[in-house]
């Protein structure tokens, strides 16, 4: 397994390994990597005969207030987990400069599907993400690259990406992995308390409540709002930052009924760290 720590090397790593008619995978992470990341690497391994991991905790996609400083970077086990997992390159830059040049003046602003849920309440959240996938995308040069489900909205904007700038790249997704007690595995889970661990099954239990009602009949996405947020709000850590009913493609809120594929997302603070997850309703 090699570790590149240059942007230079790293496109030129690629561009000599599509030469030699390699297939690339790219599994774009920030790192602190659980068995959720390694879902994905295999995924990719599947589709591809290279697979390259990305770890970069990206500056612009976090806000001003949150928690860019305090994220978990844990360079060593991740090395660790790549290399007993089969991972062929790591793309770790040395510096933020490898990839935002100092006077970096071009971003990559998403202006539909980013007006919702999670790019509602984190303001350039998408845009930090577009800008950073777009780069990776370029410096990496993959055939196919593999997103979680954890994170609905931003897998939907990397196809919409991936489609409107022509990069000729497959989006690929991977389900969410999840504890036994069904919440998603997730680097910010750390930051919970044990009693707010317990509280944080809420998120999966709530989801679940959401499809039982919708396999019951129930197709007004107001009554399945409420219900699971009456479900969340009984824990007494939680703090609710949306649940949502949306048209699975558009990411526009649905009316009543549901009559087309819906994607129901929800963010919500367990204590401090905020956590999210989603499911699709077919009717
Ligand atoms: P992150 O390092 O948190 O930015 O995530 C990197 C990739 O891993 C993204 O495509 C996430 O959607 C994906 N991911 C994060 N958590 C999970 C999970 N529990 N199951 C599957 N994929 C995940």
């Amino acid at each position: 397994m090699k570790v590149i720590t240059h942007s230079p090397e790293m496109q030129q790593t690629a561009l000599a390994l599509r030469a030699a008619g390699r297939r690339l995978a790219l599994v774009p992470t920030m790192g602190n990597l659980h068995a959720g990341h390694l879902a994905l690497v295999r995924l990719a391994k599947q589709h591809a005969d290279v697979v390259i991991v990305s770890i970069f905790v990206n500056p612009t996609q976090f806000g001003p207030n949150e928690d860019f400083q305090t994220y978990p970077r844990t360079f060593e086990a991740d090395r660790a987990q790549c290399a007993a997992a089969g991972v062929d390159i790591i793309f770790y830059p040395a510096d933020v400069s490898e990839i935002y040049p100092a006077d970096a003046s071009i971003t990559v602003v998403e202006s539909a599907l980013s007006q919702t849920l999670c790019g509602a309440s984190r303001p350039g959240h998408f845009t930090g993400v577009c800008t950073v996938v777009a780069k990776l995308f370029n410096l990496t040069l993959p055939h196919v690259a593999v997103f979680g489900e954890k994170d609905g909205q931003q897998l939907r904007i990397m196809r919409r990406m991936a489609r409107d700038l022509h990069f000729p790249v497959e989006i690929i997704a991977g389900p969410t992995v999840r504890e036994q007690d069904g919440l998603a595995l997730s680097s910010r889970n750390q930051y919970l308390t044990p009693a707010q661990r317990a509280q944080a099954t809420c998120l999966r239990r709530a989801l679940t409540e959401a499809e039982q009602r919708f396999a019951a009949g129930e197709r007004n996405p107001q009554c399945l709002i409420t219900a699971m947020w009456n479900l969340i709000a009984a824990e007494p850590d939680t703090r609710i930052d949306y649940i949502a009913i949306v048209d699975d493609e558009t990411l526009a809120p649905v009316l009543e009924p549901i009559t087309r594929p819906a994607l129901v997302a929800l963010a919500v603070w367990v204590g401090q760290p905020r956590l999210i997850d989603n499911t699709v309703l077919r009717p």
